[in-house]
């Protein structure tokens, strides 16, 4: 099937390096036809709006986390995409003339179940001297697998799996983990003709001993993807091992020293200074061997290893009751009284739409990290002729003024005995909120006052949060698969994957 590449979206998280506007320029200059939309995402906590504008570009949306990290960051960028395709670029890489031609081939023609297709990589070397350990380092993501350097997902894909795993809270393994998850449910990822340049990035000399806190992040990838995870996602163990036996003979040989026992003492110190040397002639070895190279490799030669040991340590201790990710919802439906707004019985009266404490906030959190929001509300006044439809619009309307925008607003005006799908608890507005936006049930969640909400959730196959008001019957409550004691509440557990 022909896919053009209007089915598509980049999306760029950055952090506003100067990097960005070689990208931006880059995308602007190149011939081709155009991709829905170019997402930036600005994860910077603070900082003036980004200027991305340039004639050439395609339309250009600027979303902001507020920072939370790269994998929050495109989580929030593909979740405001509406396209079948999703294309991550990284802010710090080049994309060739033809990569809009190259994408659009790429995703043509790929076969339903192929859920990915990765750009390919060149690092340019310096071609006067060798490379030095940094610049070795970074050659390294020419030949690695999915980084999202440059990675086009299907969305739906993304969605199935709830997006990046943002306990990586460094852009590290993240992608890895992404891909694994993908591969899990039996998709296949797939290598396309397209090409960006990766510069090396200028860094300064410390660089090789701040990234061993990626060794924690392999223990998460550990935890959740067991001992084969590193022959899957293509991540070669490395010196770890050898790191931990350096680590070893310097512990010993301080706790003999220590212990009044110098010979041994020396021996242990021995066996550390021997593997330390080693480790640093090896990088000293296959870099261009300058004066300044050569203080920086023998300076953290003898860093790395225990710094490596630490973040091992660090991230079992941190990640030793992981679960596997399950991420936000793609749409939260909110019954209305009694649970956005105070519960009138039957209320026609615009003036009497009252939100609860926190419920702005509430609906606001969930519009800002991407989730879609709606209303699902039973009105069966209109039915047993209390009020009117049009009353109910215009109550619909008061609500949309206090608490909206909302994305799907589902009424149903049936009585009890009208034999209707769509009364809750019956699923067929959970299931029409669902249809209207594309949504896979299983990732909605239904937040609701009484047992009729969450059950209607169940019978769609949605998650379902009881928020009890006093006049919830005991028995609902207790029958509830989930509940919170506010609707804030209710909220901050979605956000926080517990749903
Ligand atoms: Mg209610």
């Amino acid at each position: 099937m022909q896919v053009g590449i209007e089915q598509c979206s980049v999306v760029v998280p950055t952090v506003g390096r100067p990097s960005l506007d070689v990208l931006l320029d880059a995308l602007a200059r190149a011939p081709g036809p155009r991709p829905a939309e170019l997402v930036l995402v600005d994860d910077r906590p603070t900082g003036a709006p980004l200027r991305p504008e340039r004639p050439g570009l395609p339309p250009v949306r600027v979303v902001r986390t507020g920072g939370g990290g790269p994998a929050r960051a495109r989580n929030l960028g593909w979740r405001s995409v509406r396209t079948e395709w999703v294309a991550f670029l990284d802010d710090d890489v080049v994309p060739d003339p033809d990569w809009y031609q190259q994408l659009a081939a790429d995703l043509t023609a790929l076969s339903p179940d192929v859920a990915g297709s990765q750009g390919r990589v060149r690092v340019p070397l310096p071609e006067d001297r060798r490379p030095t350990d940094w610049e070795r380092g970074t050659a390294g993501l020419a030949t690695s697998s999915w980084i999202t350097a440059d990675l086009a997902y299907r969305r739906a894909a993304l969605a199935a799996v709830g997006g990046f795993d943002e306990r990586f809270p460094r852009a590290f393994r993240e992608d890895s983990d992404l891909a694994l998850r993908v591969l899990d449910t039996g998709a296949r990822l797939v290598r396309g003709q397209r090409w960006i340049t990766h510069p090396v990035r200028p860094v300064d000399r410390w660089v090789s001993v701040r990234v061993q806190a990626g060794n924690a992040d392999d223990v998460l990838m550990r935890r959740l993807h067991g001992p084969g995870w590193r022959e899957r996602a293509d991540a070669p163990l490395g010196r770890r091992p050898r790191h931990l036996a350096v680590t070893a003979a310097g512990l010993i040989a301080v706790g003999l020293a220590a212990a009044r026992r110098p010979r041994a003492a020396l021996a242990a110190a021995a066996a550390w200074a021997a593997g330390t040397g080693e480790f640093a002639w090896a990088r000293i070895a296959s870099g261009p061997r300058d004066r300044a190279e050569i203080a920086t490799m023998l300076a953290s030669s003898a860093l790395i290893p225990p710094l490596a040991t630490w973040h091992v340590l660090r991230g079992a201790v941190q990640h030793r009751r992981v679960r596997p990710w399950r991420g936000l919802p793609d749409l939260v439906l909110f019954d209305r009284d009694g649970t956005l707004v105070r519960d009138y019985p039957y209320n026609g009266d615009p003036a009497l739409v009252k939100p609860v404490p926190g419920a702005r906030e509430a609906v606001d959190a969930l519009r800002a990290r991407g989730v879609r929001v709606g209303v699902v509300s039973n009105q069966s006044g209109v039915a047993r002729g209390l009020i009117t439809r049009a009353q109910v619009d215009a109550c619909m309307a008061r609500l949309d003024e206090l608490l909206g925008p909302f994305d799907t607003v589902q009424v149903c005006p049936h009585g009890p005995d009208d034999g209707c799908s769509c009364r809750k608890p019956a699923p067929g507005m959970v299931k029409a909120a669902c249809a209207e936006l594309d949504v896979d049930p299983a990732r909605c969640v239904v937040i609701g006052d009484i047992g009729a909400d969450v059950e209607a959730a169940a019978a769609a196959g949605a998650a379902g949060i009881l928020v009890p008001t006093p006049v919830t019957r005991k028995a609902e409550v207790e029958a509830a698969p989930r509940r919170a004691a506010t609707l804030p509440g209710a909220v901050e557990q979605v956000l926080a994957g517990e749903w």
